[in-house]
């Protein structure tokens, strides 16, 4: 069944946890390039995937949220996009079977067409090259994530849409502002985001990264207040991240997000799954609020 066809059926979902910190938990050093782990590490990465199944997810991502030609050209792999996304997909898929979803992940390219690092044209082919790669290995859903910049983000749903059989998915990162607003680096309202990734042709909008469980209510509430229908997608990290002795620590433990859990489904969100510094632990925690 088609992912839109189960959220029909009133369930929520289950998304999986962070992959980034958990290659890092792998043995994955600073400056390496996490995608070509789809090469060198194939069994570490599909030993992410399995313990997110094991959790209970109804969703895998994959590992390839850098893996637009415009972030795997600074490891000089920019010749490679299409084999390492495929590989990223084909693993998850191996992980999920055929009941479960597999999300090919994608994140911004770090360019800013405000700044005139690149054109329209090149972004659109850029996501169009990932987006289908993603999808030729085995890739049933496309999330684009951690955007705030909206034209990048219009691009990047508009390129899945129009070249790719995928449902396609849309998070923003946004930061509460002093006035107790949530806004992207870019400024982008959540009220701004539905209505422009909705045009774009987005199937599934929502949050990730920046911010802990807890304001992630709002955000849903804000998104809720502008579309009462469109599935809500959010993971929030496990906390806000703290430096300490120059580790990046993550201090939400599985039971503090499970129990913001029930709020979250009240205010409206359709899947829930984690972002940085969550483990399978705070997938299970989660699942068995939602009865699993
Ligand atoms: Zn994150």
């Amino acid at each position: 069944m088609n992912i839109l066809e189960k959220l029909k059926q009133n369930k929520i979902l289950l998304c999986d946890g962070a992959w980034g910190t958990f290659l890092q938990a792998k043995g994955m050093k600073p400056g390496e390039c996490p995608e070509l782990w789809n090469i060198t590490h194939e069994d570490e990465v599909l030993g992410i995937a399995e313990s997110y199944l094991q959790a209970g997810s109804d969703i895998i991502e994959t590992n390839s949220f850098g893996g637009s030609i415009f972030k795997l050209s600074q490891y000089g792999l920019g010749d490679r996009v299409i084999e390492l996304n495929k590989a990223a997909a084909a693993i998850s898929r191996k992980a999920a079977g055929k009941d479960k979803h597999v999300a090919g992940s994608i994140g911004p390219t770090g360019k800013m067409l405000l700044m005139g690092d690149v054109t329209e044209d090149e972004l659109y082919n850029g996501f169009r090259e990932q987006a289908v790669a993603l999808e030729k290995g085995g890739a049933d859903i496309i999330i684009i994530e951690t955007m705030s910049a909206v034209d990048e983000a219009f691009l990047a749903v508009r390129a899945a849409r129009e070249n790719t059989k995928c449902t396609v998915a849309i998070t923003m990162t946004f930061t509460k502002t002093p006035k107790g607003e949530y806004r992207t680096m870019m400024g982008v309202s959540p009220e701004e985001m539905v209505t422009s990734m909705k045009n774009a042709g987005a199937h599934i909008i929502g949050s990730n990264c920046g911010n802990g469980i807890e304001d992630m209510i709002g955000i849903v509430k804000a998104i809720r207040a502008t579309d009462k229908i469109i599935p809500v997608l959010i993971q929030a990290n496990a906390g806000v991240p703290e430096l300490i002795d120059g580790d990046t620590v993550f201090r939400e433990s599985p039971e503090m997000m499970a129990s913001f859990i029930l709020e979250l489904i009240k205010a409206g969100v359709n899947i829930i799954g984690g972002c940085c510094g969550t483990t399978p632990e705070h997938i299970k925690a989660i699942g068995k609020v939602l009865g699993r």
